[in-house]
């Protein structure tokens, strides 16, 4: 509803009966009226004949036409002006001729007069000049609430030009509090301090500016507005008369409101209220302008301590691998020395790998090029996956961790990696922001259609400030590098993606700092009745122990000839050794020509083909292989990147696997269990 009461009418109009529009008459050498018309008949003989000017005006007026006509009467020039003179109440504009009139002789005996009453054309005048006044108001208002960097501060100084052309008294402008749950005074003007305090807080729905918030339509009172009306009441409460409030919307958010209100004037004019709406839309597209600044803003700062802090991340890992590299070059014949050094060596690398990987993953989501690989999968397994995981992280801080799943199966249609990392990333998270000794749990909680799964802790917590922004790309909770190196804060980012893609929610919850956190995801699950049947997994199993017993083969058997084919010569000749140790046998070519060279005579099993190579790249060499002879070898892509377009690429080019570096050994190891010269 919008309150639109009373009519409008021009500002300043005057209702009085009119006088007179066209009046001719005559005035002897004393100035005393011998004779009038009046076409109107407003005025009559008996009003007028035999007085004079001061019998009829006030003084002033009187004076000034006095002064006038005995001009002309001492001159015998005829006079003609704009004259401003009250007449029986009413002031007003008249086109004033006076002419001497003469006798036959040609002496002057008097004066004729005649008046035009021009208030109408004086006024539209008027009316045009204030309208330019505000239209140049609105452009000045438009070019300073766009360029300005504190808005608060040019509706202050606005208001001060919107008073004097408008009669204002006061403005009020709400907006929204940060968390969206009711509005708050930001800026005002003409109020007491008590007033103020008294307007601080504003719910929504409450009238007058509440009501405007709640329901994005103005509200506009004048004068005449009925007393019952509550929000009338409320405005007159402040000594109001007319009054104006429009809600404060850019882009379809709200961000509060502005309200202007007169105690002289008793009605605002359509135009004035026009005028007001333009200013309230221009005020708020310069506050969505600064959000968005703000915004880019703590964007631009959050990458800045990302950054810094990705080079701390990334250079931890590398102090105990140079030294790593150190100590085995020095005691090449202590094997308990060997041992430990490439352990730790293997835990930085794997640091290393999943800071990278992190990085990855998120500039694929943020492109939008992240695939699930969805697939019938039982929670259980992704339960157990994500613990394998990260129980080494709660040994370390001796965490204690409760597992609280329900017995029953559950089914998801879901990608298992993806959803085994949200876990893992989860539960890293409270092992990490937890000191030593803590407790975390992770529980399940199915219903109807989904499940929720929670991992709390008794850890650090998170400040209610911060809740919310938690899941934002590069937020820390410190955010100072000093204190926290425990992530790039990229964790919870890919959290909530990678449930989002699963068409689930993330939400957190902390009682505040040192009270623990808990995050709960919710997935759907797959209805009971379309689950898989308890036969279909038995055969699942049944394979599953044949490929085990093929495993155990002798490993003469399986020997395999893998020629490696990569450009990086530290890379390919590690790969060698490491093939080399598993019992196999290499052949390294450092580029495709090579590796072509290098078929006939070495008769590769394998093929293990790097795919970034100057000159012929990885797709090439494949298909000249491939275009050789009958029997063929296995060939595997090597790449940094394991995108669906990628490995569809490899597989039209021949390949029959894509190994994602850096190879892991169990991927690396499981290949030369299984593969075998494929048949073409
Ligand atoms: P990272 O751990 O790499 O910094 P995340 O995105 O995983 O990044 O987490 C973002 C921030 O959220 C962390 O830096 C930490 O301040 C806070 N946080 C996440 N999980 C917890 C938790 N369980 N307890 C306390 N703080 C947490």
């Amino acid at each position: 509803m919008e309150y639109l009461h009373g009519g409008f009418s021009e500002r300043g109009a005057v209702r009085a009966p009119p006088v007179f529009s066209v009046l001719v008459s005559m005035q002897d050498l004393e100035l005393r009226y011998t004779w009038i018309r009046d076409p109107g008949n407003a005025l009559r003989d008996e009003d007028v004949v035999g007085k004079t000017d001061e019998d009829l005006l006030g003084p002033k007026d009187a004076e000034l036409l006095a002064a006038i006509k005995r001009d002309v009467l001492a001159t015998g020039r005829p006079q003609r002006l704009e004259v401003w003179l009250t007449f029986r109440g009413a002031r007003r504009w008249f086109d004033l001729g006076v002419h001497p009139e003469r006798n036959a002789s040609g002496s002057i005996v008097g004066i004729l007069c005649t008046a035009v009453d021009i208030t109408g054309q004086k006024r539209s005048a008027q009316v045009l000049r204030q309208r330019a006044q505000r239209l140049a108001l609105l452009y000045e208002a438009a070019a300073g609430l766009l360029a300005t960097s504190d808005p608060m501060r040019f509706l202050e100084q606005l208001f001060v030009r919107l008073s004097a052309l408008f009669e204002l008294d006061v403005y009020a402008h709400y907006a929204v509090s940060s968390d969206g749950s009711h509005l708050r005074l930001a800026a005002s003007g003409g109020l007491g301090a008590s007033q103020r305090q008294a307007m601080a807080r504003l719910e929504f729905g409450q009238p007058p500016c509440g009501a405007v918030a709640a329901t994005r339509r103005s509200i506009i009172l004048s004068d005449s507005t009925s007393a019952d009306d509550p929000v009338a009441s409320a405005i007159r409460s402040l000594g109001l008369r007319a009054y104006v409030c429009h809600p404060l919307i850019a882009g379809g958010e709200l961000f509060g409101t502005l309200a202007f209100g007169s105690s002289t004037e008793t009605e605002h004019t359509q135009e004035s209220v026009g005028l007001f709406r333009a200013v309230s839309d221009l005020v708020a597209l310069a506050i969505a302008r600064r959000r968005a600044e703000q915004s880019l803003r703590d964007a631009d700062r959050r990458k800045d301590l990302f950054l810094a802090t990705l080079a701390h991340e990334l250079r931890n890992p590398l102090a105990p691998l140079r030294s790593g590299i150190d100590l085995l070059q020095a005691a090449t014949h202590d094997p308990e020395t060997i041992a430990i050094t490439l352990a730790v060596m293997e835990r930085q690398v794997m640091q290393l790998t999943r800071l990278v990987d992190d990085l990855l993953e998120v500039s694929r989501i943020t492109q939008g090029r992240l695939e699930l690989r969805k697939c019938r999968v039982e929670l259980a397994a992704i339960v157990e996956s994500a613990l394998e995981q990260t129980r080494a992280l709660f040994d370390e801080a001796g965490h204690e961790l409760t597992i609280d799943v329900p017995q029953e199966t559950i089914e998801l249609d879901a990608d298992p990696v993806r959803l085994a990392q949200v876990l893992v990333n989860l539960l890293s998270n409270a092992a990490k922001y937890t000191p030593a000794g803590g407790h975390v749990r992770l529980s399940a909680e199915p219903s109807e259609a989904a499940i929720a799964l929670t991992v709390s802790d008794d850890g650090l917590g998170i400040p209610a400030a911060k809740l919310e922004r938690i899941f934002e790309m590069f937020e820390r909770v410190d955010g100072s590098l000093e204190r926290n190196t425990k992530g790039l804060g990229l964790g919870l980012t890919l959290v909530k993606s990678l449930v989002e893609m699963h068409g689930g929610t993330v939400e957190a919850h902390s009682e505040g700092l040192g009270r623990g956190s808990s995050f709960t995801i919710k997935v759907p699950t797959v209805p009971r009745e379309s689950r898989v049947t308890a036969s279909s997994r038995e055969a699942g199993a049944i394979a599953a122990k044949v490929a085990d017993a093929e495993r155990s083969l002798p490993d003469a058997a399986r020997r395999r000839r893998v020629l490696i084919v990569d450009d990086n010569v530290d890379a390919a000749n590690m790969l060698g050794r490491l093939i080399t140790l598993l019992g196999h046998e290499i052949c390294v070519a450092l580029d495709g020509a090579r590796a072509l060279e290098a078929m006939p005579t070495f008769l590769p099993d394998i093929v293990l083909l790097d795919i970034g190579m100057p000159g012929m790249n990885g797709y090439d060499v494949a298909r000249r292989i491939r275009e050789r002879g009958p029997v063929q070898p296995v060939l595997v892509a090597l790449t940094g990147w394991g995108q669906a377009k990628d490995k569809q690429r490899a597989a039209e080019a021949g390949f029959d696997h894509y190994l994602v570096k850096p190879v892991e050994r169990t991927a690396l190891q499981k290949l030369l269990d299984d593969g075998s010269p494929a048949r073409r």
